[in-house]
């Protein structure tokens, strides 16, 4: 069979869809601070971290940095 040109599309979206997330969760850094699930301390989280977090609505897993626990981090509109 011969290699088809559209088997390599999956592996240019997926840096491409990576970049955009990234542009997202910049700017949406920028206006919110997460709040800890689990010691409830505000902190601001890097683009690149949201970026990879796994999330469900609009919450991030990721590693909290003032407990330094993996836990839900909850979106708080900037006051
Ligand atoms: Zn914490």
């Amino acid at each position: 069979m011969a290699p088809s040109g559209s088997s390599f599309l999956p592996l240019l979206l997926i840096p491409a869809a990576l970049g955009v997330n990234y542009l997202v969760q910049r700017g949406r850094s920028a206006s919110h601070v997460y709040e800890c699930g689990s010691c409830g301390v505000r902190s601001e989280l890097s683009a690149a971290s949201l970026t990879f977090a796994p999330h469900s609505m609009g919450r991030k897993y990721t590693r909290c940095p003032a407990c330094g626990r993996f836990t839900w981090m909850t979106p708080v509109p900037r006051g």
